[in-house]
């Protein structure tokens, strides 16, 4: 069975079809357009567009408007109620995917179908050719730390999950996998069980019994990798017992996951007396990763964007073992390959796959004035800044992504991109405009700072406060241990100093803004923000710390305020 599903990739195959689509991007963009409009032109969306039947980019650009997901709400809302009539596709939608929702507080619904699973597979597909070439895994298993999100019916009977849960159910999915040679090493009760801390623990226990034949470690984003390692530290020594003695702890609680990770546990006191071993003899956990698991070949997981600030503590356990970033998508489909898994994440491309949508690309004018003519795929320009504008095979037109790509190279005729934000500013309180870019370049530089008393930022977001006067920004950090408090003061100084932006600088010099407030928080506080997603439906997987906790978001707000520890105001600027 093994043999037919390998058969089944040809790996030089794929590698070949990706060029021959990026050599050729210009006429397989129309193509796309024509196929999406053809296949949906009966869907009431277009046809009041006046688009009348035409599929050329001219007549879509002329009768299509960009959109954001508030104006296909009321569409999605009449699908996700039950109107199986086609609204915004041809063929009806059955499944809803929830997007994580961390920057605007709350999930939102997104439809998905059989042509976004298949684009899904398209790309792990390519980027694994890509990458199997610089790390080859054979006969391996991967160490996933999965996990599927509640999945429910919608009031109108469709399926409704995160976008990952549709995919981790797909046969599709596994099929894939087991063609990567990187089945997950965890059975299904663990990816689908209830309880996310129980799976995590059980992720864990069955990277362990299997640690000789984990050749990859992975997650969609980093920073589920990063948790579970931080969880490591905390159980590792359960979890030694329970290899020791063959008998699961009592901490699993869900019965499914119980028989089966019962059937795959038998007293192993040797192996756990090398965990031990290996674990008492680290310093500082460095190195972890290749000590518990000897072959695996790299790390992989979206490591861009939000995700970087992550990346200084994952290297850390990851010790010689590379990191490399996974794709570039979103619930809405999606976008791009890493064809070049050797850079480093923090200077990952991403190559747009052609056929798996109809991509725009607005110039971005420092958010300043209106926005001008999207581009075309290959009309974008090197050394640009974009707002990406989607049209897919699930029913987004022209729909405003919200994130900012810079274009930084061509693959053939198609555009290489590198990750740069979400375009909304995080911090603005006049004149200023920070992004999310600019809060992590501050906190990495503040944070800098911690480094000499061994410590770190867990994680982090912020907040403008106008309740006093002059407004001032807000700073949360959580610190992995004990800072002094002159270190934090100084802390806060620097950030206040970080933001760069001219319109901060000279608002912060005439006090048309208040002293920068660095407010830090109790350890775990970023763990009860994540429950608080999770109880929303958010997936662990998808999930994305909100770098700016605005008004929609006054639960986690709440949170971070009852767990302030102690605030620091900056004195710089005096
Ligand atoms: P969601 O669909 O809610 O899980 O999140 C999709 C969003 O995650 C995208 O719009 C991006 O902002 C972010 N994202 C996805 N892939 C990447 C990537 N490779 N690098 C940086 N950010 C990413």
């Amino acid at each position: 069975m093994l043999e037919k599903i390998m058969e089944d990739f040809n790996w030089d195959k794929v590698m070949e079809e990706f060029e021959a689509l990026t050599k050729n991007a210009e006429n397989v963009q129309k193509e796309t357009l024509k196929q999406i409009l053809d296949e949906n032109g009966s869907a009431e969306y277009l046809k009041n567009s006046g688009i009348n039947g035409r599929t050329d980019p001219e007549s879509y650009k002329a009768c299509v408007p960009i959109v954001t997901h508030n104006d296909l709400e009321p569409y999605i809302r009449r699908i996700v109620d039950g109107d199986s009539s086609p609204i915004l596709t041809g063929k009806p939608i059955t499944t809803i995917s929830l997007s994580s929702g961390t920057t605007q507080g709350k999930p939102k619904f997104v439809p998905f179908n059989d042509e976004l699973m298949d684009s899904t597979m398209q790309i792990y597909r390519t980027s694994f050719a890509f990458r199997n070439r610089e790390y080859p895994i054979k006969n391996g298993k991967a160490l996933q730390f999965i996990y599927s999100s509640k999945q429910f019916k919608t009031k109108g009977g469709l399926a409704a999950g995160t976008a990952t849960t549709n995919v981790f159910r797909n046969s599709q999915y596994k099929k894939t996998m087991r063609s990567m040679q990187s089945p997950c090493c965890s059975p299904d009760e663990v990816i689908f069980g209830p309880d996310f801390h129980q799976s995590l623990y059980c992720h864990f226990l069955c990277g362990l019994l299997f640690r000789g034949e984990i050749q990859l470690i992975s997650s969609t984003f980093a920073h589920s990798i990063l948790h579970a390692f931080r969880t490591f530290e905390k159980v590792w020594e359960e979890l030694c017992i329970d290899i020791r003695n063959g008998v699961l702890s009592s901490r699993i609680t869900v019965p499914s996951i119980r028989t089966a990770m019962s059937k795959m546990l038998r007293p192993n006191p040797e192996l756990a007396d090398l965990i031990h071993k290996k674990c008492s003899g680290l310093s500082n956990w460095y190195g972890l990763v290749p000590e518990l698991f000897p072959n695996v070949k790299y790390i992989y997981g979206i490591m861009t964007g939000s995700m970087e600030p992550y990346l200084k503590k994952l290297r850390h356990y990851a010790g010689e073992v590379p990191l490399v970033s996974a794709d570039y998508g979103s619930s809405e489909g999606w976008i791009g390959a890493n064809v070049n898994p050797k850079l480093p994440p923090e200077l990952a491309t991403y190559v747009v796959l052609p056929n798996i949508g109809y991509f725009e690309f607005t110039p971005i004018m420092d958010n300043i004035g209106p926005d001008t003519e999207p581009l075309g795929l290959t009309e974008v320009k090197i050394g640009e800044e974009y707002e990406i504008l989607v049209t897919n095979f699930a029913g987004l037109y022209r729909y405003r992504l919200g994130d900012v790509v810079k274009v930084v190279g061509f693959h053939n005729a198609t555009p290489e991109l590198k990750f740069v934000c979400r375009r909304n500013l995080l911090l603005t309180i006049n004149i200023d405009k920070n992004t999310e870019k600019d809060l992590q370049l501050a906190v990495e530089e503040a944070a800098k700072l911690l480094a000499g008393e061994k410590l770190d930022v867990v994680d982090f977001t912020s907040y403008v406060d106008l309740s006093t006067e002059p407004g001032h920004y807000v700073i949360f950090w959580e610190v992995s241990g004990e800072a002094s408090q002159e270190v934090l003061s100084e802390c806060s100084n620097c950030l206040d100093k970080a933001f760069i932006d001219a319109g901060y600088v000279s608002s912060r010099k005439v006090n048309a803004i208040g002293p920068l407030e660095l407010r830090v928080v109790r350890r775990g506080t970023f763990q009860k923000i994540m429950d608080h997603y999770l109880a929303l439906g958010s997936a662990v997987s998808q999930f994305k710390t909100p770098r700016n906790v605005g008004p929609t978001n006054s639960v986690v707000l709440q949170i971070l305020c009852t767990n302030v520890v102690n605030s620091y105001f900056s004195t710089a600027f005096k």
